[in-house]
């Protein structure tokens, strides 16, 4: 099969953040503060058409790794569908360039249009707390 979607020039790393107490101003990775971007996420949910939501995630630019909140991404397309929908990083194929975003605000974009414009994640990354020192939190990355 095809593979559909380009590799992200920018965001090549991906990680949805699972902990709803944590929420990552630093980076897990290198741990540099991490920079808010709004970022329009595409979400397909099994066979059904794909979804763009347009999600504040945290950002760290030496990693290229961009990090979307789960709850945040599940309250946002919940109310978008008018019902519950949880969802899983398996469910989020990748991101719409800014400015093709912007050329379809005024309509929600049709399906070709979103795998035209799809930029996929060169790797989707996951992390697990390593170690607790009071608030500051060490974190390894979890091989998949
Ligand atoms: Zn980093």
């Amino acid at each position: 099969m095809k593979r559909i979607g380009k590799v992200a020039r920018r965001y090549k790393f991906f990680f949805l953040n699972p902990y709803q107490d944590v929420r990552f101003s630093y980076c897990p990775k290198c741990a540099s503060k991490t920079k808010l971007r709004k970022v329009p996420l595409v979400i397909q949910i099994e066979s059904q058409q794909p979804m763009v939501i347009n999600k504040s995630c945290r950002y760290c630019p030496s990693c290229d790794l961009l990090i979307a909140h789960r709850d945040e991404v599940e309250k946002q397309l919940s109310s978008l569908i008018g019902q519950h929908q949880s969802v899983e990083s398996s469910n989020i194929i990748g991101i719409i360039e800014k400015s093709e975003w912007r050329r379809n605000t005024s309509e929600s974009m049709k399906t070709t249009e979103i795998f035209d414009g799809l930029y996929v994640f060169k790797q989707v990354l996951r992390f697990e707390p390593s170690t607790w020192i009071k608030l500051n939190v060490q974190w390894k990355g979890i091989e998949s």
